[in-house]
């Protein structure tokens, strides 16, 4: 073309409506006989137009068909992953965690307590003596706990009378350390009532200018305690996962679904549990559909059943007919599971979970991709691809919040991480579980299908959820979309546009031709 020839530079948005717009819709990506299944790492999505700020991206998203949460983050139902800790957490920064159930019901219920009975700031299980324990008792507590800011009821137990408090300047200079604590506790207290704000118990503590402030309710018996030392720690958490108004965080929990699990059921939904989890790695079973319908007859909306996994249409319309309030996601994708290897049964993600999104958003019912969620660019692609929230294991698996120890391994600080059908977890003394997610519970053989093994450090997520969320909002901005409800319906409008990559360009999408670098992913 000469420069004579040139189209009219004012007309390019024009020319462009007629010559169609680049890249793939996501049935053309997605379209099986040409490329097959395909995962995460296989594609990309182009950028749209920018016209407004990163931190204006809304990320609200429903994750069943009455829960609405702030963030679409969700933790694994593993024993590696989410105890009460991650789970308070992942409510906290606008998630939500499920409770694993490699573990006794009591144990199971007793997460589950603690994350609906969480306020932010107060101590509601604080560790409480009588008065006829001794000055020796609270010194071994500051020994293995820490503290010794201690209140004394008449039963040693929350609920119990409040009588007094003992702290660390009450027993400092005492030799006799049999003397009972009715001796030394300070009996004349500066309390504040049940109900109190956390502002307001604040504003107590600055005033009294002590270091405990002992929550009474009208029977002057004892329901929570403050501590001073936290009063710094305090922060606010406005994208929290709550029901309207509701001080008490949603929590979530898994369970198996043989008979015995409808007993677990009652005593977690007595807990105030929101949202069940069938936990199976096929949820194709009859045992499934059964529960599905036991939990909608028995409970109705107030506890909503996330039922699978699925990665077929199949699959999935038999539990949406079942009743199900959302879908999860994944056979085979997760990070430390070799179910497709040995089973050979299972999906590339990326395929399943549009798919299966596609069919059940017919029905309204949310799905959640869960499993080979490795970084935020994995994230943006599964709910592109049509996924209301996202599971994680490994990648929050190593936080302060996931259960378990640190230790040390060739000078690198890990966490272990497993998959719970490991024969490790499945040998746990409660095995149980674990074990009915692969329907094994009855074998003599036990044929494993996960691995056990560690991960690095990643410090708390206060600070990792953060960034997951920053990072998943410039992601949309450069789709040019400002909510997750507008990025499915621009992906089903074929407004978003995708690409395939070829072995080629993921080389080049990594990076590539350094003699050495660091990856630090956020500060
Ligand atoms: P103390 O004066 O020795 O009790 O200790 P501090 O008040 O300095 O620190 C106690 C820390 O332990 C605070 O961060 C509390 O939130 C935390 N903590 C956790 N559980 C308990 C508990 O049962 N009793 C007390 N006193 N503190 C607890
Ligand atoms: P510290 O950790 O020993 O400095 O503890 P505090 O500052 O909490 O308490 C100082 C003294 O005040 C102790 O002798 C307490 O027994 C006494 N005290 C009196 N009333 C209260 C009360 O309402 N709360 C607390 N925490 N201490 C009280
Ligand atoms: P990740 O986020 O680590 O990639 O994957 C976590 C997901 O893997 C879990 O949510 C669960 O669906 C799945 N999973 C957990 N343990 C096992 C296992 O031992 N085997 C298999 N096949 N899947 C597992």
């Amino acid at each position: 073309m000469s420069s004579g020839e040139y189209l009219d530079a004012s007309k390019a948005t024009e020319v462009l409506s007629k010559m169609g717009p680049d890249g793939l819709s996501v049935e053309e990506l997605m379209d099986l006989q040409h490329s097959g299944g395909l995962t995460y790492n296989d594609f990309l999505i182009l950028p749209g137009y920018i016209d407004f700020p990163a931190h204006v991206v809304g990320l609200e998203s429903k994750i069943t068909k009455k829960i609405t949460i702030k963030t679409p983050f969700m933790s694994s139902p593993m024993d590696t992953v989410t105890e009460a800790d991650m789970a308070i957490n992942m409510a906290l920064l606008g998630g939500i965690g499920v409770i694993h159930h490699n573990c006794s019901i009591e144990q199971q219920v007793e997460m589950v307590r603690k994350v609906k009975t969480f306020e932010n700031g107060f101590i509601v299980d604080p560790l409480i003596l009588t008065p006829e324990h001794t000055v020796n008792d609270v010194r071994e507590i500051k020994l293995t706990k820490g503290f010794c800011g201690i209140p004394i009821t008449d039963t040693g137990k929350l609920k119990g009378k409040l009588l007094g408090i003992v702290t660390a300047r009450d027993i400092q200079f005492l030799d006799d350390g049999s003397q009972p604590l009715k001796d030394v506790m300070t009996t004349d207290l500066v309390t504040a009532k049940e109900g109190v704000t956390l502002n307001e118990a604040n504003q107590i503590l600055k005033t009294s200018k002590k270091g405990k402030l002992p929550i009474v309710n009208e029977q002057n018996e004892l329901v929570a305690i403050l501590a001073r030392s936290d009063l710094l720690k305090n922060q606010d958490f406005p994208l929290a996962s709550k029901k309207d108004h509701s001080k008490q965080l949603l929590c979530a929990a898994a369970i198996g679904t043989r008979p015995e699990d409808k007993l677990r059921l009652t005593k977690l939904a007595e807990a105030g549990l929101d949202i069940v989890v069938l936990d199976s790695s096929q949820g194709n079973s009859i045992y499934q559909i059964e529960m599905i319908k036991f939990i909608k007859n028995k409970y109705g909306d107030s506890v909503q059943v996330i039922a699978g996994n699925v990665v077929t249409r199949g699959q999935a319309a038999s539990l949406i007919e079942a009743g199900a309030d959302a879908l999860r996601i994944g056979m085979g994708s997760g990070s430390i599971c070799i179910t497709q290897e040995v089973m050979a049964v299972g999906r590339p993600q990326g395929t399943s979970v549009f798919k299966v999104a596609q069919f059940a958003r017919q029905f309204g019912v949310p799905c959640i991709a869960d499993g080979g969620i490795a970084n935020i660019g994995h994230i943006t692609k599964a709910l592109a691809l049509g996924a209301s929230a996202v599971m994680m294991g490994g990648l929050l698996a190593g936080t302060l919040e996931s259960p378990g120890e640190y230790f040390y391994h060739e000078g690198k600080r890990l966490k272990r991480y497993r998959g719970m059908g490991s024969l490790d977890a499945m040998e746990r003394t409660h095995g149980e579980g674990s074990q009915s997610r692969y329907f094994s519970e009855n074998d003599v053989i036990k044929v494993a299908q996960g691995v056990a093994g560690a991960v690095v450090d990643k410090g708390s997520i206060r600070k990792f959820v953060p960034y997951l969320i920053t990072g998943l909002q410039h992601g949309l901005q450069d789709i040019g979309v400002k909510s997750l409800d507008d990025l499915r319906e621009d992906v089903y409008n074929h407004v978003v546009r995708f690409e395939k990559r070829t072995a080629a360009a993921q080389v080049e999408g990594g990076v590539h031709g350094l003699h050495s670098y660091e990856k630090r992913l956020y500060s």
